[in-house]
């Protein structure tokens, strides 16, 4: 059975189209990130964990993706938090961008091929700003820059919303110079005690909405396959990055021509309603694995609804992806030498995943596939290769079972700084690197780098 067309729900279609890469040969895509004043929710990590699968079938298709994804450093609320707490800004941004990436990592996610930070990439926002006030889509006012709205005709293609709405949704403060309601803002100016860049506007800093366009660029050049991030994004932050990009040129392009597929998950909620920092009903990533809770459990959970649909978290979804992982470990226990065996992942599962990403369905196949490597061994390689594609399975199934001896809390925190040091080491911080290993080595834990990855074991054992 030959893999089926991947089909993607596109929202800027409205429909589920079959996914045509603009090159076969290099699949690009786009997912927009946290903004790193504290750690990020189990909301946050659902928009991880789905774009992450959505690249692993992508890999498993075409021989080549490049998957960005942004840090946001620079926002008024990272503002809020440094002056809130006395620490540095980029201390806070430092810090919680490396939490976010062990906390995903500690989810199974791989960690972005590009993950570029917003403060790096001023003089490429400043560029499009300039392009776009010499195209007259944007202007200069007291220190600001607008994006001026009613002169990009496809304006609101992706969200429908007509021209009240986005009036109303721009959520406009009093801002008197403002030449349209729904002008947004590209640059801002700094107070001294603000992070600021030099700009032809005078000392400042951009807008959230540009530094995507800007980077998306820049990383990914134009146009690309794939953009996404949270539903709650459609509207005004992936509006407004299509009009920057597309009116940075002399003539402004369609839509389509910044990013060809929109891909949006659903929120993830509690009590039916959205997990936010504003609503205060968020549970952290970080503190389900403090507490104890393994990263795969929550990625499991995360993925057992479909990433359109909302998703509920419920002690109940958790319990079920802990009593379906226990079950798949189990069988994996048996025959650990397996997991080297070179195989493909079974071709049901791989459907349901090319059908825009049906998760409760590959879920449904792949408790098919434990029950059968059960009964027998045969089918043990095709179970393995079939989790590897969705990023289950991945552990040592002797750790995953020794973890309530050692306690859960001080698994994940090592688990935590072994991934911490895997990042350290891909970006050749060798220095950093060497003080997670010493940390490990003070928690009792050996360390050894074997071609399968790092693995480890209590000393005493
Ligand atoms: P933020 O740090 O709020 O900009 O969010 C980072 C990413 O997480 C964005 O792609 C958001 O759309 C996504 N996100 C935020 N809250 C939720 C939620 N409750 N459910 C699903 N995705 C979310
Ligand atoms: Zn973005």
């Amino acid at each position: 059975m030959t893999t089926p067309p991947l089909t993607l729900y596109n929202s800027l279609t409205r429909a589920k189209d079959v996914f045509t890469p603009i090159d076969p040969d290099h699949v690009r895509l786009y997912a927009c990130g946290p903004t790193v004043y504290a750690t990020a929710h189990i909301g946050n990590a659902r928009m991880a964990v789905v774009f992450d699968l959505l690249v692993r079938v992508l890999r498993h298709i075409y021989p080549h993706v490049t998957y960005v994804s942004n840090i946001t450093d620079v926002d008024d609320k990272i503002m809020d938090a440094a002056a809130e707490t006395g620490r540095d800004i980029s201390d806070i941004t430092a810090f919680y961008t490396e939490v976010y990436n062990a906390d995903m990592a500690a989810l199974g996610n791989a960690q972005p091929d590009i993950q570029p930070r917003a403060t790096a990439h001023i003089p490429e926002m400043i560029a499009m700003i300039t392009a776009l006030i010499d195209h007259d889509h944007a202007y200069a006012v007291d220190g600001h820059v607008l994006f001026n709205v009613p002169s990009y005709p496809d304006y609101g293609r992706l969200s429908g919303r007509n021209r009240d709405d986005q009036i109303a949704g721009a959520r406009v403060e009093v801002a008197p110079y403002k030449r349209d309601p729904a002008d947004f803002i590209l640059w801002k100016p700094s107070s001294s005690d603000q992070p600021g860049w030099d700009s032809p506007w005078g000392r400042g800093r951009p807008g959230w909405h540009i530094e995507c366009s800007a980077m998306a660029a820049r990383h990914l050049g134009l146009p690309f396959d794939i953009h996404g991030g949270g539903v709650d994004l459609k509207f005004p932050h992936h509006e407004n990055e299509i009009a920057q990009a597309c009116c940075a040129h002399h003539t402004p392009r369609d839509a389509a021509d910044f990013a060809r597929v929109w891909v949006h998950n659903g929120f993830l909620t509690v009590g039916g309603e959205k997990m936010s920092k504003s609503l205060n009903n968020f549970i952290t990533a970080h503190a389900l694995l403090e507490g104890g809770m393994k990263g795969e459990v929550i990625r499991l959970a995360l993925l057992g609804a479909h990433y359109r649909q909302p998703s509920d978290w419920s002690d109940d979804s958790v319990h079920q992806a802990q009593k379906m992982l226990d079950k798949l470990y189990t069988v994996l226990q048996r025959a650990p030498g397996d997991h080297a065996v070179p195989t493909s992942a079974d071709p049901e599962l791989v459907a349901a995943l090319c059908d825009d990403l049906n998760t409760p369905q590959a879920i449904a196949v792949l408790h098919r596939l434990i029950d059968a490597a059960r009964q027998d061994d045969a089918h043990m390689s095709v179970l393995k290769a079939s989790c590897d594609l969705m990023g289950l399975g991945q552990h040592d199934p002797a750790t995953w079972f020794a973890t309530p001896e050692i306690g859960d809390a001080l698994v994940a925190q090592i688990e935590r700084l072994i991934a911490a040091r895997e990042t350290a080491r891909k970006a050749r911080d060798f220095a950093q690197a060497d003080t997670l290993r010493q940390e490990l080595t003070a928690l009792g834990v050996t360390l050894e780098d074997t071609s399968e990855g790092p693995k480890w074991r209590p000393n005493n054992t």
